[in-house]
């Protein structure tokens, strides 16, 4: 069995006693064993980030992008390892993991521009003889905090734009999946970056509480689920911290009786039961629009569903592999029992599945769930499976109401051929990412990406210049350069300086 070690400069440090299993999804075997570490680990990690961000943050803007072109060089020759190392601990088929991997990386690709995002603002002549400018600044140590789901992807999001603004990095990733993010820093060490700018220690509670208590940590960013986002986001505004505090979704996409309900079907399939459906961006909820396209849609769905295979996470043709725990299994069956209790009609009942020659690996076959209610707790709640719900909106009122009243707001979707109903509805909708026939609209990197409602707490987006705003701070420099006439005893020096 391995062992996965924390990666901070000087060793792991004394061992807490504490460990978490890293489990095998697809064979339901334990892989790995992960240190729970724990504010004595995390106190020598940020001594060492103090010494050495500094220098880094003076380092020019080029000479720091230079690292991350390497960078990138790097991830892309691991490509293939990262996406099995992170496929065997997370269960998402390998192609998926290549993803995850590579929306990550176009965020090391869009800091590879860092001298060009990170110029500042100038204003010559703001008033007689005065020049106005504004730099930003690095906060100094950022932590990121991340979930299970995206183990590459999340992490760079985080550290590739606050180490990129002049910051030192301390990431405590998932401990379902902590392999990949060890690699990570291992690869930036090797891309040139000093020993000590990104570190991961590893941890539960006790690591998150150690991080947002820690007063020289500047600013937090965290994803995961929402009563946790929340719970981190008070905790650390409470203790002085810039924080932005990612949480959990229910995306809905919404199908409008002219959309072309083939191309429909093919991207409900892969955005609801991709990836087990464990992606915060995922459709777990479809709205078709007046009983025709209900009816429709659901003849088409069921035969592409029943069609879906299931295999483990290194099968080249399976659609999707094994969830990540046999708890979080348990949990995703345990919402399909609660949604039939509710009155939900089970179409295609994905509890109990189980895969030949891997019985013991956490599979759930693909689900579909009709007639759901608003009321019902199963469509209120995340459940973060291959299950898909259908709930009929009587029309395009309806259909923006749903998702818009919703608790979460990450991430919604709309199929039409009628672009005046696409415009309204993205003008409308109370959720921070919309996709017109785009089942998962995950911003690239140059845009921003962030949900609303208890998708998020705090107000500053992951990556693009919105993330660049969040790990910085912003300094403003009034200057003139007076040439020696100044008359004595001036009495507009006692009056609030105008530029009039
Ligand atoms: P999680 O909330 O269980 O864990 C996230 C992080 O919090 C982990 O690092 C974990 O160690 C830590 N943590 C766990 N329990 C804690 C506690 N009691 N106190 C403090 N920290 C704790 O989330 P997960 O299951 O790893 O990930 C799935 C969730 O993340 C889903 O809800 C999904 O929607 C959400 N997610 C959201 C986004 C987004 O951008 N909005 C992206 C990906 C995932």
């Amino acid at each position: 069995m391995r062992n996965i070690d924390h990666f901070v400069v000087g060793g792991p440090g004394s061992p807490t006693g504490r460990t978490h299993k890293v489990w095998n999804p697809s064979t339901g075997e334990v892989q790995a064993e992960v240190p729970l570490g724990d504010a004595a680990l995390l106190d020598r990690a940020v001594a060492k980030a103090k010494e050495v961000q500094p220098e880094w943050a003076a380092l020019n803007p080029q000479k720091r992008a230079r690292v991350f072109f390497k960078y990138k060089e790097l991830i892309e020759q691991n490509m293939q390892s990262l996406a099995e190392l992170l496929s065997s601990e997370h269960g998402k088929v390998v192609d998926d993991a290549k993803g995850d991997v590579q929306r990550g990386l176009e965020v090391i690709e869009y800091v590879c521009g860092l001298p060009q995002f990170a110029k500042g603002e100038y204003t010559q002549g703001a008033g007689p003889g005065i020049d106005v400018y504004s730099m930003r600044q690095p906060l100094g140590i950022g932590a990121g905090i991340t979930p299970f789901n995206f183990p590459a992807m999340i992490p760079m999001w985080m550290f590739g734009m606050a180490i990129a603004a002049g910051n030192a990095f301390i990431l405590k990733p998932s401990e379902r999946d902590p392999s990949v993010p060890v690699r990570l820093a291992e690869l930036f060490v090797e891309a040139g970056a000093p020993e000590g700018l990104l570190q991961v220690v590893h941890g539960d509670k006790e690591m998150v509480d150690a991080i947002l208590d820690h007063e020289d940590i500047a600013g937090v960013s965290f994803v995961g689920s929402s009563d946790i986002a929340h719970y981190v986001y008070k905790r650390g505004v409470a203790a002085g911290k810039r924080v932005q505090a990612m949480g959990g979704a229910k995306n809905h996409g919404v199908v409008m009786p002219d959309a072309d309900l083939d191309q429909v079907v093919n991207d409900l399939s892969g955005a609801a039961f991709g990836s087990a459906g464990e992606r915060c961006m995922a459709l777990p909820v479809v709205v078709p629009v007046g009983e025709d396209t209900a009816e429709r849609l659901k003849e088409k769905l069921i035969p592409a569903i029943n069609a879906l295979n299931i295999g483990v996470s290194n099968d080249p043709d399976a659609h999707y592999g094994p969830v990540v725990t046999p708890e979080h299994k348990s949990r995703i069956e345990q919402w399909i029992d609660t949604a039939e209790k509710e009155g939900a009609e089970v179409v295609i009942d994905g509890r109990g599945f189980s895969l030949q020659g891997h019985e013991k690996g956490f599979f759930v076959g693909p689900t579909l769930l009709d007639r759901v209610t608003t009321d019902m707790e199963s469509y209120k709640e995340e459940i973060f499976g291959p299950v898909l719900q259908i709930v009929r909106a009587k029309d395009f009122e309806e259909a923006v109401r749903l998702p818009s009243e919703h608790q979460y707001g990450n991430g919604v979707a709309i199929f039409t051929r009628n672009g005046h109903a696409a415009r309204e509805f993205a003008s409308r909708v109370n959720v921070g990412m919309v996709g017109i026939n785009v089942p998962i609209p995950v911003p690239v990197s140059y845009h921003t990406f962030g949900g609303w409602k208890r998708s998020a707490f705090g107000d500053t987006n992951q990556y693009g210049t919105e993330g660049f705003k969040f790990w910085t701070k912003v300094k403003t420099v009034t200057q003139r350069w007076p040439d020696g006439t100044a008359e004595a005893d001036n009495k507009d020096a006692f009056i609030i300086p105008t530029m009039g």
